[in-house]
């Protein structure tokens, strides 16, 4: 299983899909992108099986600057296309790639989602929904509403999210899950390992445990949970691309 999250000029399509590719080796069932086009209109391409696949679905250049993509080793819902990442809210404003496992799943749902129609059976479109109906409810931009969402969420996980009303940004999150961010001079990303983005960039910063980042193409913010910035000094990946 692995993430790519890409914001900033360039072939955003190429990139996830050649990033997904790279991270092959750590294992998955499905795979699936979401690319934000210059309308601003966001495209969800899944499917079930390899990236050759997930490439054969993709039935047009999108002329992107936002995208996440995902490769998914499944442990909530069995391997298909409705349950492959990313997902969105049933409003379809947020969308979403996350690895790893919620444990709290199932309170969520019953404490928060009981009116929501859920259409796959992973641990993951709760996270979205739920980040979905805060927004929503409490009228909050898309890092506020994650924000809350991750007060609640207890497991392991990378997210990458991307916000409908923001669509030149994307947010990220880590807990106990790998993955870090790269920095490039008109883009910025996020992996789950350096091998997925190294033909674009050797320039990466890790994330820690408890840690929230906003990406645009310029600028790269990390965050703790209580809102407060770290600064943190790149280093140079020794990875042949
Ligand atoms: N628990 C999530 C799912 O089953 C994510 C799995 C993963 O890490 O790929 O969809």
């Amino acid at each position: 299983c692995g993430i790519v999250g890409y914001v900033g000029k360039g072939n955003v399509q190429e990139v996830l899909l050649h990033g997904l590719e790279k991270l092959e080796y750590r294992g998955y069932d499905s795979a699936g992108i979401f690319v934000v086009d210059a309308e601003n209109q966001g495209h969800v391409f899944k499917e079930k099986g390899r990236i050759a696949d997930l490439r054969a679905i993709v039935d047009r250049q999108v002329e992107a600057h936002t995208g996440i993509g995902h490769t998914r080793w499944a442990t909530h819902g069995v391997p298909s296309a409705e349950n492959a990442h990313p997902h969105q809210s049933a409003d379809g404003r947020f969308t979403l790639v996350h690895n790893g496992v919620i444990e709290n799943f199932k309170e969520i749902k019953d404490e928060y989602l009981q009116d929501v129609n859920f259409v796959s059976q992973t641990d993951t479109e709760i996270v979205v929904q739920l980040i979905g109906k805060i927004a929503a409810e409490e009228n909050l931009n898309g890092k506020e509403a994650l924000r809350r969402a991750l007060s609640i969420v207890r497991g392991s996980y990378a997210f990458a999210l991307v916000d409908a009303q923001a669509p030149d940004v994307f947010y990220a999150a880590k807990n106990k899950s790998p993955m870090l961010i790269g920095l490039g001079d008109d883009f910025n990303v996020v992996a789950s390992d350096a091998m997925a983005t190294v033909q674009i960039t050797n320039q990466y910063v890790e994330i820690h445990d408890g840690e929230m980042i906003t990406l645009t193409a310029d600028g790269v913010t990390i965050e703790k949970m209580d809102g407060k910035t770290v600064t943190r000094n790149p280093y140079t990946a020794q990875i042949d691309a």
